[in-house]
């Protein structure tokens, strides 16, 4: 039977634009230009190369974000995925992730799956909690911040590198996964796969069809809750100590003053 694959990938602002609040606290995603997460991007390419691996595989993207995430997807399906599901609806705004959590869940579980594959954390929010929590709705066995992985007869295997130990994990499917970036480089979309990426299917789902209500998710559903943002002050000129004997001392009392040493 073919391995089923989903890999959650998110559609995030470009952290190199100028990115500010909206109103009600949200990150105004209408004034910044997004792109797939880049850390996912190390999510699907370990999903191609356990899908090469296998005998038959199938590999499923899958994301919840406004419809701009649809360019996420697009990148996923280049790289060589093989179709997409959008999560998208104007109740999810202000969604935190708690409820990003729940639509990735219900919508997995509609879509089918084996193994489902995540980054390390996502490039703007960067919790990186979400794979937990997924595997705790699904009910399923997480295995989490793998440098590398694998699937062989119904387990997935892999190398977690901590600080003070490199630890061997598997687990039965289903399970969730996430990866880190020293999983090994995401591939570069071919010609071939951009144009072949335009005729994969995308399927794009709401909250009813995933029998979610609206005050479980959005602003109003959210367990956190964001009471004020400030923008970073703008960069200031730094201090130039010209060194005439003295500038150790200086250097020394500077990094005093902010508490280094
Ligand atoms: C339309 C929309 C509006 C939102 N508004 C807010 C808001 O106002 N306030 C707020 O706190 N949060 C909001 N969120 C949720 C937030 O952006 C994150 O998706 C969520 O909190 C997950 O946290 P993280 O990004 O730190 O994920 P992490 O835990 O760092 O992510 C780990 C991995 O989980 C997967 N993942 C994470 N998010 C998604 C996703 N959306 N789709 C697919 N895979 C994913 C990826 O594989 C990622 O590498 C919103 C989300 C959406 C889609």
């Amino acid at each position: 039977m073919s391995l089923r694959i989903v890999v959650c990938v998110k559609y995030v602002p470009d952290a190199t634009g100028d990115r500010h609040f909206a109103d009600d606290l949200t990150v105004d995603r209408d004034d910044v230009d997004g792109l797939l997460s880049e850390l996912d991007e190390y999510a699907v390419e370990q999903a191609l190369q356990i899908a090469e691996d296998a005998d038959d595989a199938e590999i499923t993207v899958l994301t919840v974000g406004p419809e701009d995430a649809k360019d996420a997807l697009r990148k996923a399906l280049s790289m060589g995925a093989d179709k997409a599901v959008h999560v998208e609806d104007d109740d999810l705004h202000g969604t935190d992730v708690m409820g990003t959590s729940l639509v990735l869940a219900k919508a997995i579980e509609k879509t089918g799956y084996d193994l489902v594959v995540c980054g390390m954390a996502s490039t703007d929010g960067t919790m990186g909690v979400l794979p937990a929590l997924l595997a705790e709705r699904l009910g399923v066995p997480q295995v989490t911040l793998l440098s590398e992985v694998s699937v062989e007869d119904g387990v997935v295997k892999g190398r977690r590198d901590g600080d003070a130990a490199t630890e061997q994990l598997e687990a039965s499917l289903p399970a969730v996964v996430s990866v880190t970036d020293q999983s090994g480089e995401a591939r570069y979309p071919s010609f071939k796969g951009i144009m072949a990426a335009k005729k994969k299917p995308v399927e794009s789902l709401d909250l009813d069809d995933l029998d979610i209500d609206a005050d479980e998710v959005g602003l109003e559903g959210a367990w956190t809750k964001v009471d004020s943002a400030a923008e970073r002050p703008a960069r200031t000129a730094g201090t130039i100590v010209k060194d005439e004997g003295e500038g150790g001392k200086q250097l020394a009392a500077f990094l005093a003053s902010q508490k280094f040493i």
